[in-house]
């Protein structure tokens, strides 16, 4: 890992440094603050992805003639660090991380030229149609159909645990079109724009009480085959391409400023006049999530590095999907322990940006609801067991 940065490196943190204090305003600071997930919601999102759109700054992993930066590995790590640093909003992945990449690779030119502008500008929100009732690990046992009628498919079925569908005017879907041969074999992957007639979204609400899931079911919804990705049977290959970079992320970041919050909570909180910050059953599960987060790092790295050469990241995405989950949950079972009885209120309407005053101080608002939504993080993209089959498979050759 790299622990020192050039001069000019030094001089790009201070740019974004500027740019983040002359930029996010007072409520865009407020939203990140109090973010509790992945998900953050669509005014803020839309806020801050219009500052970095406007920018060129809003997606460093892209490649330059589709509106990346071209930023060296460093400034990417730094731009993220800094970002995590000024807790700064979250950005629904589907489109920026998972559809656009997967177009870059799989779509045709005309599909990259419609596409990939409206998901740089925000026109397009987008939600991932894999899993379904019946598939979820097993996901190639999917059985949503696309039946062929003339220059259009015609779908039916139902796609489960839809993140932000209820946001979403975009959904990239996993489609059985043949019965033939292997499973996977009869799959095609369609981008199917939402407000389609047929298509109806009913929400699920989360553990902490916060509406990001769905079901989305469709009936008889007529599809331009025009619409599809790759050919025809083949969408398996263009599902499992873009799992690759929805299964890595840079968490370590998001790891360090959930540390430094649980750090500065236990420094306010104090017992016999001894602060938790000071306690050294405390510090000794610090240490070893700042151990944790430094070997993340490193991984991260490797990572970026094979994307920097324009490869996939192959299935060691798979290794720091499993790792930063579990990771990151235990970091959110100490921001619990640091909370302590400020955890136990719910409170919901805080969470949203101009809300009442918590009970308690701020800092200590998002850690129950983060814990909580942190136990999805073992199952959302591949379970912890599926990642682990993964690296056996693909990388320890067993
Ligand atoms: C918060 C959240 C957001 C999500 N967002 C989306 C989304 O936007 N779009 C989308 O398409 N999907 C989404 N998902 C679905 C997610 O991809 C699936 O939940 C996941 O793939 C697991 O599938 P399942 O829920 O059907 O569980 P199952 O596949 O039924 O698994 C149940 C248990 O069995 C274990 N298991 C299953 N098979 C094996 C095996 N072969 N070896 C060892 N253990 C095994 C699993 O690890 C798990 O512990 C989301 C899920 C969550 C929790």
């Amino acid at each position: 890992m790299q622990t020192t940065f050039s001069e000019n490196d030094e001089a790009f943190r201070q740019e974004v440094r500027t740019f983040l204090e002359e930029n996010l305003t007072e409520d865009l600071r407020e939203a990140g603050r109090k973010k509790t997930s992945v998900w953050q919601e669509p005014k803020s999102a839309t806020a801050w992805q219009q500052l970095l759109y406007n920018k060129g700054w809003l997606v460093p992993d892209w490649p330059v003639e589709h509106g990346g930066t071209g930023w060296s590995l460093s400034q990417r790590y730094i731009f993220a660090q800094e970002c995590a640093r000024a807790e700064t909003p979250g950005i629904s992945p589907m489109g920026l991380r998972m559809c656009g990449p997967m177009l870059i690779g799989y779509g045709s030119e005309e599909q990259k030229s419609h596409y990939l502008p409206k998901i740089l500008s925000g026109e397009h929100i987008w939600c991932q149609g894999y899993s379904e009732p019946g598939a979820g690990s097993d996901l190639a046992s999917l059985s949503t159909r696309a039946v062929s009628d003339g220059d259009d498919y015609i779908v039916n079925g139902t796609k489960i645990w839809t993140s932000f569908a209820q946001h979403a005017n975009m959904i990239f879907v996993l489609v059985r079109t043949s019965t033939e041969g292997r499973v996977q074999q009869g799959i095609s992957f369609l981008l199917i724009d939402m407000s389609t007639p047929g298509i109806r979204v009913e929400p699920i609400i989360n553990l902490e009480g916060s509406h990001e899931l769905n079901q989305v079911f469709f009936d008889d919804v007529r599809v331009p085959k025009v619409n599809r990705v790759g050919k025809e049977n083949d969408g398996w290959s263009v599902a499992k391409y873009l799992l690759q970079f929805e299964r890595f992320s840079m968490s370590s970041v998001g790891l360090r400023s959930l540390l430094s919050r649980a750090s500065r909570l236990a420094e306010q909180t104090s017992s016999g006049g001894v602060t938790l910050a000071e306690d050294s059953a405390f510090r000794k599960k610090l240490a070893q999530l700042e151990i944790d987060c430094l070997a993340m790092e490193t991984s991260e790295q490797r990572v970026l590095a094979e994307l920097n050469a324009g490869n996939s990241p192959g299935a060691v995405s798979s290794v720091l999907n499993a790792i930063s989950a579990e990771t990151l949950q235990r970091a959110d079972e100490l921001g619990i322990e640091v909370a302590a009885y400020y955890g136990l209120p719910l409170q919901l309407l805080s969470l949203d940006v101009g809300g009442p005053d918590p009970v308690g101080p701020e800092i200590a608002l998002p850690l129950m609801p983060s814990y909580m939504n942190s136990r999805a993080r073992t199952i959302a993209g591949g379970s912890g067991e599926i990642q682990r089959n993964i690296v056996a498979k693909a990388i320890l050759e067993l």
